[in-house]
């Protein structure tokens, strides 16, 4: 964030952030204090080979795991310790996810998928209905906004998660292997539209990968070694 231009407000602050499994005897510690500051509209890679705990830091950062220790804020906001009701609004009023499986709503067209997060922020349905449409639009998906995601390619069950992240416009977008279960060429062409759509809003993000020519298409990378993070 050398830019001055930029925002210097940080949408995401990690101090300490540790976390360890026991598997029988065995306690594994997968995060080890680990420190990390994302800006506001700075996207972030977040490099580490298959076990080096990039899930588990998005889960913590997500709010959807308890057993962490450390510091998470969002938006000034500390987040750690809040109670699940809490923990729900934060969600859905900061954060956007995308996964390496899409998880849309099976039953549902892929406006619907994109419909609904808006629909329990609180927007009229018109409303939701065309920034939706505006989305997908965006995404190459005019043409399939009836379907169901089993109607859809894979690239395309993506770019609906990918809308359905961005639909209420959070501050900071965490994805995991977000094109990780793509073929190389699909996988690179759902990266860059995702990038200038969260560019676009300007959302931050913060994007686990283990394909270091995709990472580096992000503002910053940071890597998981040994659960700690280096620049
Ligand atoms: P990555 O996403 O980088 O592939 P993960 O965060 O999924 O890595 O996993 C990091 C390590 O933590 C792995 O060794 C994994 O086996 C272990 N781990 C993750 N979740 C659990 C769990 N719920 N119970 C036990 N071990 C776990
Ligand atoms: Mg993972």
């Amino acid at each position: 964030m050398s830019n001055p231009s930029h925002s210097t407000a940080n949408v995401l602050v990690v101090e300490g952030l540790r976390r360890s499994f026991k598997q029988g005897e065995v306690v594994i510690e997968v995060l080890r204090g680990v420190d990390l500051t994302v800006g506001a509209g700075e996207i972030v890679a977040l490099l580490g080979p298959s076990g080096s705990g990039k899930s588990t830091m998005l889960q913590a950062v997500g709010l959807l795991e308890g057993g962490f220790e450390g510091a998470i804020t969002i938006a000034g906001e500390r987040v750690e310790k809040l109670d699940a009701a809490a923990r729900t609004r934060v969600r859905r009023d900061r954060l956007g996810f995308v996964y390496q499986f899409h998880h849309l709503l099976p039953d549902f067209t892929a406006r619907e998928n994109v419909v609904l997060p808006q629909l329990i922020a609180g927007a009229a349905r018109p409303v939701a209905d065309a920034h939706a449409g505006q989305l997908l639009g965006d995404l190459g998906l005019g043409a399939r906004l009836d379907h169901r995601p089993s109607q859809l390619s894979g690239g395309e069950q993506q770019r609906v998660a990918v809308a359905r992240a961005l639909a209420n416009k959070p501050v900071l977008v965490l994805a995991d292997e977000p094109t990780g279960n793509l073929d190389e060429f699909t996988a690179a062409k759902v990266l860059a539209e995702f990038l200038r759509l969260v560019r676009g809003q300007g959302s931050a993000a913060l994007v686990a990968t283990h394909n270091i020519a995709l990472a580096r298409q992000m503002d910053r990378v940071v890597t998981l070694h040994e659960g700690r993070l280096a620049e």
